[in-house]
């Protein structure tokens, strides 16, 4: 393909490279007729099977336990961040005013406590200590025994936390997961999950869609207030064409599903991806404290590791993503908030390419 350049971005991130190749064929003539996917009319014969045949893909790759719907939503993770509030708060035991639990890990837990207050009550289970590092230990967490469910965020883009397994939740009370960035990365247990969101920019495709997997015991009781794009109800009951669904990215995702597939499935991701990220927590951990990763070993992501050079040296971390860009490794800057370098390597980034920014650590250690 001549494309010497490895994307190590956070999202939107790279997808496979036969998968672009496909996409690229096909973007003139879907299926053989004639036009495009991106120009085919959503409620066309053509795309409706393209719709159910990338649901069907879904729960077989992921796993998804029979009595939950998987919809395809709008709006991103942000979208969502509201469309949670508003479709469980009347699972709270408190009806008055109907509250939520939320675990604060990082930039978009926090995020989603910012937008769900305008439609709930937000009990935070601890307050948050920064450097984000780790969430605290579960004895010390204030559950609000009222809660209509518990929001966690399955991995912190920005900061690089990923739980190792679900929080534990109280008996009855609904986990909801962001996996908007570790979406597919390894066997998903669905054990006391209400609702499992995400974006598909990093590992399933391309902007534009989200999906949500929802317990069916928890569709069909939203605020009246809930937009119709964000009612679980009302896209369940439209097959996720209530409107004009986000038919490009469906199809895309759709190619990544397969590509999952032909790969060794969700298994063969999940060896793949803990192999990257021993890989590169061991080129920072064996550095001297040159390359340094403050998060707690267990709670430390395997799909965003973020990472100082010098103890964060302004100077030495520019060097670093300037030299890196010219030799090719893109996009590697930490998240303006925070900083520092990120190297986000979802399913789509290889074993190789994650050699390639191991052996360029090196040789930057040496040469500074
Ligand atoms: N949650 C997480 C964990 C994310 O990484 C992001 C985006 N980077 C979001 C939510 C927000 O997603 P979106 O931009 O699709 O709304």
């Amino acid at each position: 393909t001549g494309k010497r350049v490895i994307n190590f971005g956070a999202g939107p991130a790279k997808i496979p490279e036969t998968v672009m190749e496909q996409a690229e064929r096909e973007f003139r003539n879907f299926n053989g007729t004639g036009i495009g996917v991106a120009e085919t009319s959503h409620r066309s014969a053509q795309f409706t099977e393209l719709l159910n045949s990338t649901k069907k893909l879904f729960v077989e790759e992921l796993h998804i336990p029979s009595n939950y719907e998987v919809l395809f939503l709008h709006g991103g993770g942000t979208g969502q961040f509201a469309g949670v509030p508003l479709n469980l708060s009347a699972f709270s035991k408190n009806k008055e005013q109907p509250t939520a639990d939320y675990i604060v890990t990082g930039a978009w837990s926090g995020k989603a406590v910012d937008e769900a207050k305008k439609f709930i009550h937000v009990n935070k289970v601890f307050e948050p200590t920064k450097p984000y590092t780790g969430p605290p230990v579960v004895d010390t967490w204030k559950r609000d025994p009222d809660a209509a469910y518990l929001y966690y965020c399955a991995n912190e883009t920005v900061h690089g936390i990923e739980f190792p397994k679900a929080p534990e939740t109280l008996p009855g009370v609904p986990l909801v997961a962001d996996v908007s960035s570790n979406f597919i990365s390894k066997r998903f247990d669905f054990t006391d999950h209400g609702i499992v969101l995400g974006g598909a920019q990093k590992n399933l495709g391309t902007a534009g869609l989200t999906v949500a997997i929802v317990r069916q015991d928890l569709i069909g009781k939203e605020q009246p207030i809930t937009p119709g794009i964000l009612s679980y109800a009302e896209m369940l009951k439209n097959n996720s064409v209530y409107n004009t669904p986000s038919t490009f990215s469906i199809y895309i995702t759709k190619l990544v599903l397969e590509w999952i597939r032909e790969n060794g499935g969700v298994d063969g991701l999940a060896e793949r991806n803990q192999a990257k990220a021993d890989l590169l927590y061991q080129a920072i951990d064996n550095s001297d404290g040159f390359y340094s990763n403050n998060i707690v070993p267990e709670y430390r992501s395997r799909m965003n590791i973020p990472f100082r050079v010098g103890g964060g040296d302004a100077d030495l971390e520019a060097a670093f993503i300037k030299e890196a860009t010219a030799a090719g490794m893109l996009c590697l800057k930490g998240h303006r908030s925070v900083g520092g370098i990120r190297a986000s390597i979802y399913n789509s980034v290889t074993l190789d390419e994650v050699q390639v920014l191991v052996d360029f650590m090196a040789e930057f250690k040496a040469k500074h």
